[in-house]
């Protein structure tokens, strides 16, 4: 049961003591109506919120269900005060933000009773006392006596054992007091109800018991309860907590009552989502604008395999590994660095297994690929002077001798056809010839017009060109031997008409389409590969390549080889070297590409460093640039919208302190009710939710709209459509964003709102 011993309660202000309850002792019945009487100071409200739970007694003991108190937790009261108690004030304390349904519902609430039963037990309550048309309605829309009715509705609802009432009619009238009183009167009838009052009268009239008060201290006691007084009922106890969804409903109620303060705030908080979302947006458009730019103009660009590479990786790391010492130094004296370049190259042994290894490249990524060769071509043409004259490919004035990409896929639309325009002839893979290409300008290189033999020309007809014949000379024809020497044939006129000399022509000149002008752009001859594998093939078993393999030769030369370079020949200047110095292969597309440098990486797996083929892949190298460029950019960006972000969770904390400091009377009664202090948490925490959520969406949304204008703008100055693009998935992460900054924001705030002392909020007005 109930019982008090020897309670004692002091408070403290500054220095003085104020000793409100001295040395009380009560026992209580299950079932009476007991009125406690008193001056006014004399303790009972005091009496009456440690009765509750509410407040914490300095010394003695409560027993409840005869068990000590003293061990009791937070935790432990407010289960009791939801379960076992129903508070009803002077002053009504209901919350004037919520219906009196929710009103009187709430204990309920609290401790996770079903909506549909809390629902059916708070319209039993109101029916109870009289109020069941105005169940809609808010507290400020009722009378006094309507109100203490609610109150008492609320306290009967959860159908507590003890009822607890601080001067329920003080605020009324003579009548509204009898009506208050008789309803109490019936609640009395089985239950425990302590009513505290100053109006003797009511007392005689309504209660079975009259405890006096003086100074704290109990005086007289009408009806105490005898020691052979035997009672065996106990309360009931059950465990309380607040659901999420009940503190976003309060505080969702609250929000709507102040509107416009809300709104401005998640404006302003906004305004930091607003701008990082512009500003992904854009970087998010300006990056597919140029990937796709990249995409069309670069996806053609071949993946480059040389025989000699430089490490970009390498180089980078290189770079960034050297930054310890400083810049400008006063001091007089070096600093030594290794020459790393050594390292930094790296040759690729191109062999036969290699190229046979490319053969097998999945034809349907490809779209072509080259093989650039060491096979400088002997050439003899006649000029318009009939003047034969002796060149090499050398003279031909590009410096990147390409071979015509072939096609595997033997599709119409080849990497010729998808680069190039044929600007005239016609292009015959498989017949030896040339294939002139011309830069955007239709420009050549003089020099390159001499290798044809046309000379001393500013402006050269395409037919002229090609009706140019060229023949190509054979080694064995050009290198005369006499015992251990070779020395050059001089007789070209002769070579000319030789029947061994291969005829070849222009066959087409081409000119890069205007799109793919980065990677096209260059002029000069490319050969087809059937006529590098003639020449391949023909010098193959030719004296002097035999002779020079078993290096006991010795060639005199004139031009157009000189002296010192005698000893350099190699077999790719004699022009029978198989293995390419260059490899280009034309991807597809994009996609495409990927799969093929897989497909070279996995050539590389389990290889020696020295073995491994590096291959050059200049056309992402350049789009990661422009990415990271764009990267860097947004970055600094959103670190400046990020500022605003972080002024306006500041801005939500104060307000929502602000907030606490509101609603402090509703906390009180939220825990007179049963409420933990973790609940009042989440009732703020919910509301720094709603706000962070209200703030993120209309961030979201405005800058949505802003795009339409940026678009514009934009389009304006550049012509691209429709640039600034919010992405869905960086728009909910900033919602999320925005909801757990002002979460944040809202921690202390909340947590200063948890820790208030029930009594002292319930006391603000
Ligand atoms: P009653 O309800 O009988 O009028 P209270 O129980 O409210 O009296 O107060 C008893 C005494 O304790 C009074 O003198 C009052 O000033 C003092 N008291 C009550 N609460 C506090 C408090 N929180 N701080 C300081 N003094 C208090
Ligand atoms: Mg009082």
């Amino acid at each position: 049961m109930l019982e008090l011993k020897q309670i004692k309660k002091s408070y403290k202000t500054g220095t003085f003591v104020q000793h409100a309850l001295k040395d009380v002792s009560i026992k209580f019945r299950k079932n009476e109506f007991v009125a406690i009487l008193g001056a006014s100071g004399s303790g009972k409200t005091t009496l009456l919120n440690i009765i509750g739970g509410l407040d914490r007694y300095d010394s003695g003991d409560l027993i409840i269900n005869n068990t000590s108190t003293k061990k009791y937790k937070n935790i432990n009261w407010d289960r009791y005060r939801n379960n076992c108690i129903g508070f009803i004030f002077q002053n009504y304390n209901l919350i004037s933000h919520i219906n009196i349904l929710d009103n009187v519902e709430m204990g309920m609430t609290l401790s996770g009773v079903s909506s549909k039963t809390r629902r059916r037990k708070a319209k039993d309550a109101l029916k109870k006392v009289g109020l069941i048309d105005h169940i809609h309605k808010k507290p400020n829309q009722l009378s006094g006596g309507q109100m203490q009715r609610v109150a008492i509705a609320r306290a009967l609802a959860n159908n507590p054992d003890i009822i607890l009432a601080d001067e329920p009619t003080g605020a009324l009238d003579t009548k509204t007091s009898i009506q208050i009183m008789e309803l109490i009167k019936e609640i009395a009838k089985d239950k425990l109800v302590i009513m505290v009052t100053h109006n003797p009268e009511l007392a005689k009239e309504y209660a079975t018991r009259i405890i006096e008060f003086k100074d704290g201290e109990k005086i007289s006691d009408s009806n105490p309860v005898e020691e052979t007084e035997k009672e065996n009922k106990e309360f009931k106890i059950k465990k309380t907590a607040m659901s999420f969804s009940t503190a976003l409903k309060l505080s969702f109620n609250n929000i709507k009552t102040k509107k416009g303060r809300t709104l401005l705030t998640s404006f302003a908080s906004s305004i930091g989502i607003i701008g990082i979302a512009l500003v992904l947006s854009l970087s998010n458009g300006f990056k597919i604008e140029i990937d796709n730019f990249e995409k069309k103009s670069l996806a053609q660009a071949p993946i480059t395999i040389t025989q000699q590479t430089v490490q970009m990786d390498k180089m980078i790391e290189e770079q960034t590994n050297s930054k310890e010492l400083k810049k400008y130094p006063d001091e007089k004296r070096l600093f030594v660095q290794e020459d790393k370049m050594e390292s930094m190259m790296h040759i690729n042994k191109i062999t036969e297994d290699y190229t046979n290894y490319l053969k097998k490249i999945n034809i349907k990524y490809l779209s072509g690929i080259a093989y650039e060769r060491g096979t400088n071509l002997l050439l003899i043409n006649k000029d318009d002077q009939n003047n034969y004259n002796l060149v090499t490919t050398m003279n031909m004035g590009i410096s990147s001798w390409t071979l015509l990409p072939s096609n595997p896929n033997q599709e119409k639309e080849g990497v010729v056809e998808k680069l190039y325009d044929v600007i005239a002839g016609e292009i015959n893979e498989n017949e030896p010839g040339l294939i002139l290409q011309v830069d955007s300008k239709n420009q050549i290189y003089d020099t390159v017009l001499e290798t044809l033999g046309i000379q001393n020309k500013e402006t050269v007809t395409f037919e002229e060109i090609m009706n140019q014949e060229l023949k190509v000379i054979l080694n064995d024809d050009y290198y005369l031997q006499k015992g251990e020497f070779f020395y050059p044939n001089q007789d070209l006129k002769s070579l000319y008409n030789n029947k061994n000399s291969i005829t070849i022509k222009v066959q087409a000149i081409i000119r890069g389409k205007e799109e793919h002008e980065i990677i096209t752009n260059g002029n000069g001859f490319a050969y087809t590969n059937a006529l590098t594998e003639l020449i391949v093939e023909k010098n193959k078993n030719s004296k002097i390549v035999t002779a020079q393999m078993g290096k006991d030769y010795n060639i005199l030369t004139q031009s157009p080889f000189d002296e010192t370079m005698t000893k350099e020949l190699t077999l790719g200047y004699l022009g029978a070297d198989t293995i390419p110095v260059a490899i280009y292969i034309y991807p597809k597309d994009f996609d495409s590409k990927e799969k093929i440098t897989d497909y070279l990486d996995k050539y590389n797996e389990n290889k020696e460093a020295e073995d491994v083929i590096k291959y050059t892949d200049m056309a992402s190298m350049i789009s990661s640039l422009s990415g990271n460029i764009m990267d860097a950019v947004t970055v600094v960006l959103i670190a400046f919208s990020s500022i605003s972000l972080i002024v306006s969770s500041i801005m939500i904390g104060i307000i929502t302190y602000i907030s606490v400091l509101e609603r402090t009377k509703e906390i009180g009664i939220l825990r007179a009710l049963g409420a933990r202090s973790k609940d009042i948490k989440r009732v703020f925490t919910a509301e720094t939710f709603i706000i962070g959520l209200v703030s993120g969406i209309l961030g979201i949304v405005v800058a949505y709209l802003l795009t339409i204008p940026a678009n514009q703008i934009i389009e304006n100055l550049s012509g691209l459509a429709n640039v600034a693009k919010l992405n869905i998935v960086h728009a909910t992460t900033l919602i999320i964003i925005s909801v757990v900054l002002t979460v944040i924001g809202g921690l202390i705030p909340s947590r200063v709102a948890s820790k208030k002392d029930p009594v002292e909020a319930l006391r603000t007005e």
